[in-house]
């Protein structure tokens, strides 16, 4: 971790924005209108094209032209944002994340209770 005066590396960036698209994706509803759904694609799409590491953001937005977003429900976005992060895993080596445990880490909390 950098102290906190210095600007974010490509790690503490990605932790950091992970955290705010699966929090977005806690926080959407289970039956999105029209113009949630709406926004959510314009916000994805303009993410992939601003996101601040250059070579992220061209990786991702090829990712989002193949994997065409889902924005139906919570459980259609959360679950499409997971395989998108577990993609990035895998390109960098890491191990990939159980996609039907999405929730318990990003809304609910661990059924142990360790987040209480
Ligand atoms: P992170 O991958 O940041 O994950 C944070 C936490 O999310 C984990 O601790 C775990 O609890 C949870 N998690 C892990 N996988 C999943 C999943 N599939 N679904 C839900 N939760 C999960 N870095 C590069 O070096 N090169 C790149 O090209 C690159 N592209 C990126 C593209 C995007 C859109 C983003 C947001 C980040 C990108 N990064 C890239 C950063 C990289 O993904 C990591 O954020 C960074 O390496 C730090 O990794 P970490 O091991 O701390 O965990």
């Amino acid at each position: 971790q950098p102290a906190n005066d210095c600007p974010a590396d490509v790690e503490t960036l990605g932790r950091s924005t992970w955290t705010l698209l699966h929090s977005i994706a806690a926080t959407y509803p289970k039956a999105p209108s029209h113009t949630q759904q709406s926004n959510l694609k314009s916000f994805m799409g303009l993410f992939s094209r601003l996101y601040p590491c250059w070579v992220c953001a061209e990786d991702f937005e090829s990712y989002m032209e193949k994997e065409k977003i889902r924005v139906g429900s919570r459980d259609e976005f959360g679950k499409w944002l997971c395989e998108a992060h577990n993609a990035v895993n895998t390109k960098l080596g890491k191990d990939t994340f159980d996609c039907s445990k999405w929730e318990e880490r990003w809304r609910t909390g661990w059924k142990d209770g360790r987040c209480n």
